[in-house]
C-alpha cells in the first residue's frame, strides 16, 4: 500500500515536470516586436544575450569608415522556397552560394526583410532593409544588411513579391531567383561586430551594412507592410566598439578624455597659483 502510494506521487511529480517542461519550451519559442513579449523583455528568454554590450542593430554615423569592394560574392541560381514565419518573410536558400569576405567563406543560409530598417544611417531610418545572413564551415555568421528606399518598380524584387505566404504558411515554388540582382551593383560596406536581432540575440556576427541602397516602388513596400510594419528592433548602444576598416578594428581614441582631464587639472592648478601669487602681494 506504502509502495502504491510512493508510485502515485512519483507518476504525479513525473507529469508536473513534463507539463513544466513543455510550458517553458513553449515560452522559449514566444516573442514579438511590442507589448508583454516585446524587446524590452527579450533578455528575459533562455539563453538570451539581448543584454550584451555587442548588440544589433546600431545606428552607423556618417563618418563611420568604408570599405571598398572587399567582398565577393558567388551566388548561384536557386528555386524560390518562401516562408511567412510570424516575424518576417524569409526567403531559404539552395546549399553552393557563398561570399567570401575577410579571407574567410560563408555560405549563403537565407534572406529576409525587415520595415522599416533596422539600421539607421546618421539617425535615418529608411523604409525597409534586407538581410542575406551567411554562415562559415566552422559556424561563424556574418549578415549582409541592405537598405532599401522608395524609388522605381523594381523587378528583382517583384518575382519573390508576387510569393509572399500568408502568415505560418510556406511555399515551394518553381520560380528561379539569384540573390546577386537583389543587390546594389557598388558593394561599398560598414563593418562592425554585433548580433541577432531576433531572440536569442546571440552575438558573434559580423555585420557588413552595404552603404548603397536599393530602390522599391511604393507599392511594393505597401505590399511588405501589409504583413510586417514594424519588425524592427530597437537601435542598441554602440558601446565600445569600433568600425571595422580592411580588417582592423577602428575605436575611437579613448585618450582623449584623459587629455581632457589633464588639461582641467593644469588649468586648475594654474589658477591656484595665480590666486596664491594675489594673496603673497596683499600680504605685502
Ligand atoms: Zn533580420
Amino acid at each position: 500500500m506504502k509502495n502504491l502510494r510512493g508510485i502515485i506521487v512519483l507518476i504525479v511529480l513525473l507529469l508536473f515536470t513534463v507539463c513544466a517542461g513543455a510550458l517553458y519550451a513553449d515560452s522559449e519559442m514566444h516573442w514579438s516586436y511590442s507589448g508583454e513579449y516585446g524587446p524590452q523583455n527579450w533578455h528575459k528568454l533562455p539563453g538570451s544575450q539581448a543584454n550584451g554590450k555587442k548588440q544589433s542593430p546600431i545606428n552607423i554615423p556618417s563618418d563611420a569608415p568604408i570599405n571598398e569592394n572587399g567582398i565577393k560574392f558567388f551566388y548561384m541560381d536557386s528555386l524560390l522556397n518562401i516562408e511567412n514565419n510570424g516575424h518576417t518573410i524569409k526567403v531559404s536558400y539552395e546549399r553552393g552560394s557563398y561570399i567570401l569576405v575577410e579571407g574567410k567563406k560563408y555560405n549563403l543560409l537565407q534572406f529576409h526583410f525587415h520595415a522599416p530598417s533596422e539600421h539607421t544611417f546618421s539617425g535615418e531610418h529608411f523604409p525597409m532593409e534586407t538581410h542575406f545572413v551567411h554562415q562559415s564551415d566552422d559556424g561563424e555568421y556574418a549578415v549582409i544588411g541592405l537598405f532599401l528606399k522608395k524609388g522605381e518598380y523594381n523587378s528583382a524584387y517583384a518575382s519573390i513579391w508576387e510569393h509572399f505566404p500568408e502568415e505560418g504558411e510556406k511555399k515551394e515554388t518553381d520560380t528561379v531567383i539569384n540573390a546577386k540582382t537583389l543587390l546594389p551593383e557598388r558593394k561599398s560596406y560598414y563593418r562592425y561586430d554585433g548580433s541577432f536581432t531576433t531572440p536569442p540575440c546571440t552575438e558573434g556576427v559580423k555585420w557588413f551594412v552595404l552603404k548603397d541602397s536599393v530602390e522599391l516602388s511604393d507599392d511594393q513596400i505597401s505590399q511588405f507592410e501589409k504583413f510586417y510594419k514594424s519588425n524592427n528592433r530597437p537601435i542598441q548602444p554602440f558601446n565600445r566598439r569600433g568600425f571595422y576598416l580592411g580588417g582592423e578594428e577602428q575605436k575611437k581614441d579613448s585618450f582623449l578624455p584623459v587629455f581632457v582631464i589633464i588639461g582641467i587639472v593644469i588649468i586648475a592648478i594654474g589658477i591656484m597659483f595665480f590666486f596664491m601669487q594675489g594673496k603673497k602681494s596683499e600680504k605685502r
